[in-house]
């Protein structure tokens, strides 16, 4: 299984590296050791390109550049914040909803994200990628499981793989007969783009199984020309796209940032899926926003963009009990008003429009 290509030499992965190339002060180091010491470090040419040097509060860097901060753990922080472990049969599988499964293939990614939830399950110093047996394990798993409608990669990054294996393990799931749908999560077409080369497009389209790509993005400017001809070859392949990004403080929590990162996704034909609520990471909560401030935005976004740019807001529960969809609600119970008597059960609900005035429904007569 360990048939990974990190071929991206010019990847830095060392503080000192960062310092050298003029993305991280000198005067940081010590403490950036520290961070990496403890959690994985690397930004891949195409990223280190996209940061500007001279601006401190960068929305790429904050995404890639260890800080400090990482070293603060708060209350209520978790290594496992999503609760992975209490729904992992076998290894390399994460069965927490009934009609599908993670399967966690590898623990490298081409970059690692400041805030990511899985931080304390990737990057060098753990196994890089499933054992022989440990994926057989769990691909008889998924056969002996009929329910299983679809099947998720991610891990770490599954783009990550060379072709040739990524192909094998897709027609392995394919030849499944109820796995219906694979889904792909990945940073890799904004990270390395070059990576996405007709060999990887032709290996993730499947014959007896659907691919679907989920991209990470969480700033426009990620989706660079390359980043866009990546998304491109696999869509016009006939792999549909859809996105997931994280609200991040200092990256995309304002209605301006949220919305040019939407519409750059419908642009490139990747329809908004998720925007995830910062999980309770070690070490993350300066880039987390509120869930009020999330419900502000998702507000103002609807009022600005169309339906096709909307992603829904959600949070995953901690313990490992799901997403919910925590974006604001539109519609309430009207209670009766002083003195208007007894609700008309016909005028019972509230909605909110787009520009945030509030009506009845149905209207009243
Ligand atoms: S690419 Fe995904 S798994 Fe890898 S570090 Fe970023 S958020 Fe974590």
């Amino acid at each position: 299984m360990s048939r990974i290509n990190l071929k991206s030499a010019a990847t830095l992965r060392e503080p000192t590296e960062l310092v050298a190339h003029g993305l991280a002060s000198a005067a940081d180091l010590p403490d950036l050791e520290k961070v990496a010491a403890r959690y994985a470090v690397a930004v891949t040419p195409d990223i280190a390109a996209l940061i500007d040097p001279g601006d401190p509060d960068d929305p790429i860097a904050r995404q890639f550049i260890p800080s400090a901060e990482e070293l603060v753990a708060r209350p209520g922080e978790n290594a496992d914040p999503i609760g992975d472990h209490a729904h992992a049969p076998v290894a390399g599988i994460v069965h927490r909803y009934p009609d599908r499964v993670l399967f966690k293939l590898v623990h490298v990614c081409a970059v690692y994200c400041r805030f990511c939830f899985r931080r304390e399950m990737v990057g060098p110093g753990k196994a890089t990628a499933l054992s022989s047996n440990a994926y057989n394990g769990a691909l008889d798993y998924i056969r002996a499981h009929s329910e299983i409608w679809e099947v998720i990669l991610t891990g770490g990054d599954p783009l990550m793989l060379s072709p040739r294996r990524l192909g094998e393990i897709m027609a392995d799931l394919a030849a499944i007969d109820h796995v219906k749908i694979i889904r792909i999560h990945t940073r890799v077409p904004v990270a390395d783009p070059a990576r996405i080369s007709a060999e990887m497009v032709a290996a993730l389209k499947v014959e007896g199984a659907a691919t679907w790509v989920a991209l990470h993005a969480n700033h426009a400017r990620e989706l660079t020309r390359k980043a866009r001809a990546a998304c491109a070859a696999m869509i016009d392949a006939g792999i549909p796209m859809v996105s997931q990004s994280v609200l991040l403080r200092g990256v995309n929590d304002n209605v301006a940032a949220l919305e040019a990162l939407m519409r750059a996704f419908v642009e490139c034909r990747i329809k908004p899926y998720y925007l995830h609520h910062g999980d309770l990471a070690p070490g993350t909560a300066h880039l987390r926003a509120t869930l009020e401030h999330g419900q502000q935005l998702m507000r103002d976004l609807r009022g600005r963009v169309s339906g096709l740019c909307q992603p829904d807001y959600v949070l995953d529960i901690p313990g490992g009990y799901g997403k919910a969809p925590v974006g604001p609600s539109y519609l309430s119970q009207a209670n009766s008003s002083p003195g208007e008597g007894e609700l008309d059960p016909e005028t019972r609900y509230r909605i909110v429009d787009y520009c945030g005035d509030v009506h009845r429904y149905p209207p009243k007569p």
